[in-house]
């Protein structure tokens, strides 16, 4: 099996390799794990033509810097003339009718697009288990979720269905997933990627990640699609740098973990002694780990629930049965059509989510939750920035547990909910996360710890996690 692009890429130019054959070599694992449910659609035929191209200009020499990737999509990402449907009945049969900036950035670099990949409905989830198509079984453990909501991206890349994967990260769907799966999960800085053409959840949240074996690969993707475009306002203009370029560490760090967050009763003992090696290890190398009291802890998970589903609900307005996908055709007149083009299209937690986020935005209501949840944020932002001032990184678990098994927590969605805890503060600030896998816990399954910097800091955040993840034995 293909463990990095740069391994692929050197059998790819000394001629004992083809791009065919890589996509052959995917084709056929994809059809044989085709039970994990991690594709909902393949694009095979169009994979092998794409394939022949670019063995043709690898022969001539004019080949993009991504020829040999294979890459999976999550259902939330448009690529042009190719279903969208987010996981929902609502979009089904949905085509797109152009490329999202970061599609279009991979295909221009000759990266393949191979299929596109399962996740929660409207990306809102954490174990995969809202998905019109189905759940996604974790391969390390098949009565286990993958995590979510980009769980068919997680376990493509866990299962080697293809090299790498796009997924979306609006509270941590790109790093959960990845740490339930034992592969790299990367969100960038709130708008370092662009996200024309990622179906909107949380606007102020949202941003594209990244799943993928290791750091080289993940920042040879994220120098790709970050950047500049004048389809999304809230890019940011700084330069994109080669970050792959440059993963070596450049000085010792110092580094805060959150007290409260390691005392949290509910994260598993096993997972805190791990982390607890990382710091010892980092330690005795001249790195300074310190634990600080971040007070706000407590309200992560409310403000990011108060203000994710207040924005899902005025993006979800769009789906009313008129202009895109399903349509309910037993409605006599106008209201009747949304209401039961919504009723019978939405599944439940989208609704949950629909209704909760109207109701806090309501009139009577809106200043109690909305606008205090705003303001919390605000603190929030204030907080972490000067723990930045003070720190380069902010390490904690990803995840409180390792995958949990299917249908354990999707009776009670309070429960569901707080297994966001380590990740949506990254997204409630704005800045960059990363998830590696740390090992394995005596259960028998993967786990990842993450590492938060400061807004824009990707290239020594990836050259950090580098390091990590290649001294993963000392610890
Ligand atoms: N689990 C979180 C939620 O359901 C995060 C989802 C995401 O990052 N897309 O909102």
């Amino acid at each position: 099996m293909y463990n990095s692009l740069s391994e692929i890429q050197k059998q790819l130019f000394s001629n004992q390799l083809s791009v065919e054959d890589i996509v052959n070599t995917y084709l056929k694992k994809i059809k044989k794990d085709s039970h994990l449910n991690a594709f909902v659609e393949v694009f095979e035929k169009e994979a092998k033509t794409q394939a022949k191209k670019i063995d043709f200009k690898i022969k001539k020499n004019n080949a993009g810097k991504l020829a040999g990737l294979v890459i999976g999509i999550k259902d939330n990402i448009c690529y042009k003339g190719h279903k969208a449907t987010a996981g929902s009945k609502i979009l089904k049969d949905f085509v797109s009718t152009y490329h999202s900036t970061a599609v279009k950035r991979l295909i221009n670099e000759d990266a393949i697009i191979i299929g596109r990949l399962n996740c929660d409905e409207f990306a809102m989830g954490s174990s995969n288990e809202t998905s019109v198509y189905g759940s996604v079984l974790n391969p390390f453990d098949e009565t286990r979720v993958s995590g979510g909501s980009s769980g068919g991206s997680a376990v493509a890349v866990a299962d080697n269905l293809c090299l790498a994967a796009l997924g979306s990260d609006t509270g941590g769907s790109v790093r959960q997933p990845a740490s339930f799966c034992g592969v790299v999960g990367l969100k960038p800085t709130y708008g370092r990627v662009s996200r024309y053409g990622l179906i909107a959840y949380a606007s102020s949240f949202d941003q594209i990640g990244i799943l993928a074996k290791n750091i080289r690969d993940a920042a040879l993707i994220l120098e790709t699609i970050a950047g500049e475009d004048g389809f999304d306002s809230t890019v940011s203009e700084k330069p994109v740098s080669e970050y792959s370029k440059s993963l070596e560490l450049s000085k010792n760090h110092k580094i805060a973990f959150f007290n409260n967050h390691l005392n949290n009763k509910e994260l598993d003992v096993e997972i805190r002694d791990k982390i607890l090696n990382v710091f010892d290890y980092l330690n005795s190398l001249g790195h300074s780990v310190k634990g600080v009291d971040f007070k706000l802890a407590n309200l992560l998970i409310p403000t990011y629930y108060v203000l994710t589903t207040a924005e899902a609900s005025s993006n979800l307005l769009r789906y009313d049965g008129v202009r895109f996908g399903y349509r309910n055709e037993n409605s006599n007149d106008l209201n009747s059509l949304y209401t039961n083009t919504r009723t019978k299209g939405f599944g439940k937690e989208v609704k949950r989510r629909i209704m909760t986020g109207t109701f806090v935005l309501s009139k009577g209501f809106n200043d109690e939750y909305y606008t205090k949840a705003q303001k919390v944020r605000q603190l929030i932002q204030d907080e972490t920035n000067k723990i930045f001032n003070e720190f380069d990184f902010i390490i904690s678990p990803t995840t409180p547990t390792t995958a949990f098994k299917l249908g354990a927590k999707n009776q009670n969605p309070v429960e569901m909910y707080l297994e966001d805890i380590f990740t949506v503060h990254a997204n409630l600030v704005g800045v960059p996360a990363i998830s590696i896998p740390l090992g394995k816990h005596s259960n028998g399954m993967p786990f990842g710890v993450q590492i938060i910097s400061d807004k824009f800091k990707e290239q020594s955040l990836l050259a950090f996690a580098d390091f990590l993840l290649k001294n993963l034995k000392f610890f």
